[in-house]
């Protein structure tokens, strides 16, 4: 992955506060990367960025925003990390409450492991991501060759 990254964030309802907190936190280091969200998050991430960059640059956050989670957005959000357009995820997900798209979000979330993306759940490891000299540099990360498992059900 190249130096500027490509970050993911979703956030269930009632980590939403969590995430916007952390991303004033953040908003100079962040102001620098590429943030796709699903789409209720994207809103939010952007008005928070939006006010802490106004008077402070010439910049405009670049977001992409997605469907809403529920509506498809951690479905194409999968999707966008199989075509390796996707660099780091912070999902916050509700550990207390069941969703409608439970289904989706474990799939989001085996996809990230699938394609060693770098994923925090909770705000201390995105913390511990963000202030890795990784975040800022270029990293080269171990993809595992699947080229024998597809060979193997050919086979079959
Ligand atoms: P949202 O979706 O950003 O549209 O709220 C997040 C989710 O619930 O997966």
């Amino acid at each position: 992955m190249e130096k500027t990254k490509r970050i993911a964030m979703i956030a269930h309802d009632n980590r939403k506060k969590d995430l916007i907190e952390w991303v004033e936190w953040n908003w100079e280091i962040l102001q620098d990367h590429q943030i796709i969200c699903t789409g209720t998050t994207g809103r939010l991430v952007e008005e928070a960025l939006s006010l802490n960059m106004k008077g402070k640059t010439s910049r405009k956050p670049e977001i992409t925003k997605l469907k809403s989670g529920p509506l498809g957005g951690d479905q194409q959000m999968g999707a966008l990390i199989t075509e390796g357009k996707i660099d780091i995820v912070i999902f916050l997900w509700d550990p207390m409450h069941a969703q409608p798209h439970d289904v989706d979000v474990k799939a989001l979330l085996r996809i990230a492991v699938l394609y060693n993306v770098p994923t925090a759940c909770n705000r201390s490891t995105a913390d511990f991501m963000i202030s890795s000299e990784l975040f800022n540099e270029p990293y080269q990360q171990t993809l595992k060759d699947y080229e024998d498992y597809i060979n193997r059900k050919l086979e079959d």
